[in-house]
């Protein structure tokens, strides 16, 4: 493998937060957990599509297939024939802290005082680079890669306590910001979520064993029974004596899952804080409808993540929805730089107005969010030209003013439309007829759910932990000490 393959960096027509990565944990008794988490990653391909890996536990020795790309191009089947044994953990990346190169695709494997582990992560760790300065000088470690997960790694690894739950909690305590996170040892399969439960993490049954993943749609594809969320601040250690589970809940005692999991990361099919994403998509649309009504023929949504909300939007307004954008589901992340001409059509490789039910008509047109206003301005065009007759746009998320420092890649301050000019300003920018946001207030309404408590912060900047607002994705390479060089795993 070369260790310096980098992904290239394709400029992203598509103007979303960009998603932060997935993980997935399996237990198998008496299985293959390494094909099991391979299915489970495969559910999970929409949280990160840069480089994806699968560390799997014969009960002697941890074995790690990592490389650049999508599950189904790094995955062959001979891949599979070292990676044996009944625990397995695996991760999909989108990079939110250290490049998108092949010494950070995941699981890690390191050595420790206390022996070998690998580990995944997804999240952002807010101050690994001071943990980082304090592993170097009381362990000497060495690191290979410029993420925060190889920080989380080598503490895990060289943690003090009698068991794996007890150095769990020791790192738990010294990490500040978003993680969850699995790991394995030769015996042992471990996860841990951070006390505000800022990622989701769900645990499921399979055939008498257990796989925790980031999301309960990839327990859906396995055939495995859902059991419930990790609690924020849990700690589950999985070994031959059974299952344990250990639960701190941190230092404010309150919960922050990402508002946006449920507004457009997450898979529609999957749970989240006991609800439906689909079921919460939709009542945003219908939300949205109520704030910022409009006299119009047709609702159509920016397809797929739209979709929910723009139905919601039409029932709960009386207005038709209908498709009006078919999207090519086959554009993802691709590794051919493409023509400069065909980079010119941008929002046109992945949408086709459908003419014929879109001209003469008054369009309210639903959008999950605006982050720097790149492509609603094509997408507006494209309907225009397709012969729309007004186009209303209605985006369901309130503004974005603040820039995530929590596994999300989010913009910079500098680059968030909002946060530099007014909703009226935008309006023309973008070129719509009018143009409406949903509320902070609306969004909290129908997202209230069962338990309560979502961070929100880059639409109020309030953050759920202290902050530095100068901390970017490229931190650990900034520090790095110039004789690194990246390896791969
Ligand atoms: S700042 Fe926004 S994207 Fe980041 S964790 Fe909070 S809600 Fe999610």
């Amino acid at each position: 493998m070369n260790s310096e393959l980098e992904s290239p960096r394709l400029p992203n027509p598509f103007d979303h937060p960009n998603e932060e990565c997935g993980v997935v944990a399996v237990y198998a008794p008496g299985g293959e957990a390494s094909r099991i988490a391979f299915f489970g990653l495969f559910a999970l391909q929409h949280r990160g599509q840069e480089s994806a890996g699968i560390a799997a536990s014969n009960g002697e020795t941890i074995n790690v297939h990592a490389e650049m790309g999508l599950v189904t191009q790094i995955f062959r089947e001979p891949d599979f024939y070292p990676l044996t044994g009944e625990k397995a953990i695996g991760h999909t990346r989108y990079s939110t802290m250290g490049s998108s190169l092949l010494c950070n695709a995941q699981p890690l494997l390191v050595d420790g005082y206390q022996g070998r582990l690998a580990l995944a992560n997804n999240g952002n760790i807010i101050n690994s680079p001071q943990l980082r300065d304090q592993l170097q000088e009381e362990w000497n470690c060495s690191f290979n890669s410029t993420t925060d997960t190889e920080v989380v790694a080598y503490m895990l690894a060289n943690a003090p306590g009698s068991g794996w739950a007890e150095r769990l909690f020791y790192c738990m305590r010294q990490l500040e910001g978003a993680y969850s996170l699995v790991a394995l040892t030769k015996d042992t399969v471990m996860a841990a979520r951070d006390p505000l439960g800022i990622r989701p993490l769900c645990l499921g049954k399979l055939d008498g064993g257990w796989i925790i993943a980031s999301e309960s749609c990839a327990l859906d594809h396995l055939g495995a029974t859902y059991l419930r969320e990790v609690e924020p601040g849990e700690a589950i250690v999985i070994d031959k004596t059974g299952f344990h589970s250990e639960t701190w809940t941190g230092r404010t005692g309150r919960r922050a899952l990402c508002v946006f999991e449920l507004i457009y990361f997450a898979r529609p099919d999957s749970i989240l804080d006991g609800q439906l994403v689909h079921s919460v998509r939709q009542e945003l649309g219908a939300q949205l409808a109520r704030e910022h009504p409009v006299d119009a023929d047709l609702v159509i949504g920016i397809p797929d993540s739209s979709t929910a909300a723009a139905v919601g939007y039409a029932r709960e307004s009386g207005i038709p929805y209908s498709e009006g954008l078919v999207k090519n589901r086959y554009v993802g992340r691709t590794f051919i730089e493409p023509e400069q001409r065909m980079r010119d059509l941008g929002v046109r490789q992945k949408f086709n107005p459908l003419t014929e039910v879109i001209r003469g008509q008054r369009l309210v047109v639903v959008d999950d969010s605006i982050v720097r206003g790149t492509t609603t301005p094509h997408v507006v065009g494209l309907l225009r030209k397709a012969g729309a007759k007004e186009i209303h746009m209605r985006v369901c998320a309130p503004p974005i003013m603040h820039p995530c420092f929590m596994g999300v890649d989010m913009a910079n301050r500098q680059e968030l439309i909002a946060a530099n000019q007014s909703v009226d300003e935008i309006r023309e920018f973008i070129g719509a007829d009018t143009l409406g946001y949903l509320g902070v207030d609306g969004l909290m309404k129908v997202v209230g759910g069962t338990q309560g408590g979502f961070c929100d912060a880059c639409f109020t900047g309030n953050y759920p932990v202290p902050v530095q607002l100068e901390l970017t994705k490229l931190v650990l390479e900034d520090s790095r000490p110039a004789d690194a060089t990246p390896d791969a795993n």
